[in-house]
């Protein structure tokens, strides 16, 4: 292996210790993210570097003073909730996680939409042609005509 490589594989191992650590596979909803606070920046910069630049960094997040005067450290998040972005983390870090947090990721892994992608039709009848066809953030498809209709309905 060369010097670069030897580099980059200890970066994932590093990452995948942190994630044992301090990640977290959650699901809300219909829709799941993995994430890591920290107070310290530079670790989730680290971290974002060695799983291809995936996700972004959010913060810092500080909280109001509490009341026996301790103060807690502003913190940062790192995010992902794509499901592409989330089997790609696993693919990662997945083999040098431990049983445990292998099977948090079990749920986004084997996770099937339950929208079809082959319906021709929305529930209305209205054809999935590319000028009537919504794309959602979560990838899911929603009929133009429908979504024109329910806007109208609303603003009456
Ligand atoms: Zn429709």
């Amino acid at each position: 292996m060369k010097q670069n490589e030897i580099m980059k594989q200890n970066e994932i191992y590093w990452a995948a210790g942190f994630f044992e650590g301090e990640g977290h596979v959650g699901q809300y909803a219909e829709s799941f993210q993995a994430s890591i606070s920290q107070v310290d920046l530079e670790s989730l910069v680290r971290f974002q570097k060695a799983v291809e630049d995936m996700g972004q960094i959010y913060g810092p997040y500080s909280y109001e003073k509490r009341v026996d005067g301790y103060t807690r450290k502003p913190i940062y998040t790192w995010k992902i909730y794509k499901l592409d972005e989330i089997k790609n983390l696993f693919s990662i870090i997945g083999n040098n996680l431990s049983e445990r947090r292998k099977k948090q990721f079990q749920k986004p892994l084997n996770y099937k939409p339950k929208h079809n992608k082959f319906k021709t039709h929305c529930k209305r009848g209205h054809e999935f042609k590319p000028s009537n066809t919504y794309i959602r953030k979560d990838g899911g498809r929603e009929c133009r005509t429908c979504r024109k209709n329910r806007r109208n309905v609303k603003a009456s």
